[in-house]
């Protein structure tokens, strides 16, 4: 099959034919359709997350089941899924209580080694080198995955752009529904709505926000956030953002504010922006020795919240995120903006280190796939 090999920083992605990948106890081996261009795989490739190689990135993916391990019933071949960044173990104390977001052995065994819970990796170049996995490897034509992490899509849920149900969307459900605990008629502000972010604004729509106000410094990126559900846009280069959203607010603030950048200076304009007694949410992940500035009595006097919001419940969250695009209420259509294929994938990665990505991108690996 053809796989995006990843060598190493400053190297481009090369396409190499390698051994298709078998599925072992409790996995599922996939026919990839699309795969998501998200900015993790960028923080990889760029060198701001150390990671084993060479390895094939790409972490959310759709596709079709083609053979399932003797153990697995909950999907079956011909079945149309999405696989999901985080593989939930299923066995350790945050896996148990359902917090797969906190899975222990997804970080220190499949994140530290690039290999699956066994200690093994699917994944070898034809001379046998074996090839780190992030995730599942989904920039590739097939992959396996763990069965935990594989989710069946319904009928009216189209194939290709249901890649971005592995990452990007279940991100924004979680961090709506979870952290930021958005409900009915309660003031939202968004800051950086590119990928992430432009998906937390649909999700809060879709959860009955009333004002969901846009931070950005891309005029481009404002208006399609304005598309999506957002009711007003603030440009960030045109003074103090979060002056600007407290001013939209009657002085109070909103009451929740998402941070999607993983930026020192937005994290504190996502703190400053919510009002007494609400919620700041961080979205955005940064390389790991970035701290931001948290004004101490502000946090303590107004008892304000700053949670931190990584991945999603997947196991209970995907199915009803995969409900929600089915009713409409998200449309993953107006949220995949461009489209690559596996030849190109460099290229996308390169727009999306350029900023030049206003929704999500999408590698469309089998255009024939529905
Ligand atoms: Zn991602
Ligand atoms: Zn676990």
């Amino acid at each position: 099959m053809k796989a995006a090999i990843f060598e190493g920083v400053g190297t481009p992605l090369i396409i190499e034919e390698i051994p298709q990948p078998q599925p072992r106890q409790g996995e599922v081996l996939i026919k990839v359709a699309a795969c998501g261009v998200c900015h993790s795989d960028l923080h990889v490739i760029k060198g701001e997350l150390p990671y084993p190689t060479p390895t094939v990135l790409g972490h959310e993916m759709s596709g079709i089941v083609i053979e399932v391990a003797p153990d697995v019933t909950h999907v079956k071949p011909g079945d149309r899924v999405v696989t999901t960044f985080i593989l939930p173990c299923g066995n350790c104390p945050g896996c148990n209580r359902g917090r797969d977001d906190l899975c222990e052995n997804f970080f220190a065994v499949h994140r530290a080694k690039g290999v699956f819970y066994d200690g093994e990796t699917r994944l070898h170049r034809a001379d046998g080198t074996p090839l780190a996995m992030y995730s599942m490897s989904g920039l590739a034509e097939y992959c396996v995955a763990p069965a935990t992490a594989v989710f069946p899509l319904l009928p009216e849920v189209s194939l290709q752009e249901a890649c971005i149900l592995g990452c990007a969307v279940p991100t924004a459900y979680s961090a709506v529904r979870h952290q930021g605990d958005v409900h009915p008629g309660q003031t939202v502000a968004v800051i950086g709505v590119g990928g992430v972010g432009s998906n937390i604004i649909q999700m809060a729509a879709a959860f009955g926000a009333s004002e969901i106000i846009a931070v950005d410094i891309r005029e481009d990126k404002l208006a399609a956030a304005h598309r999506l559900g957002a009711t007003q846009g603030v440009n960030g280069l045109d003074g103090d953002p979060a002056a600007a959203i407290r001013e939209l607010t009657g002085g109070k603030g909103v009451d929740v504010a998402f941070e999607a950048l993983g930026r020192p200076e937005t994290v504190g304009t996502a703190f400053e922006s919510v009002r007494e007694g609400g919620r700041a949410v961080v979205v955005g992940l940064a390389p790991t020795s970035v701290t931001a500035p948290i004004e101490i009595t502000r946090l303590v006097r107004r008892s304000v919240g700053l949670y931190g919001s990584f991945g999603a419940r997947m196991r209970t969250d995907v199915p009803e995120v995969v409900k929600l695009v089915a009713r409409g209420e998200v449309s993953i259509e107006q949220l995949v903006t461009q489209r690559f294929t596996l030849d190109t994938a460099q290229d996308a990665y390169d727009a999306l280190s350029r900023g030049e990505i206003t929704g999500r991108a999408i590698v469309v690996v089998d255009p024939s796939a529905k």
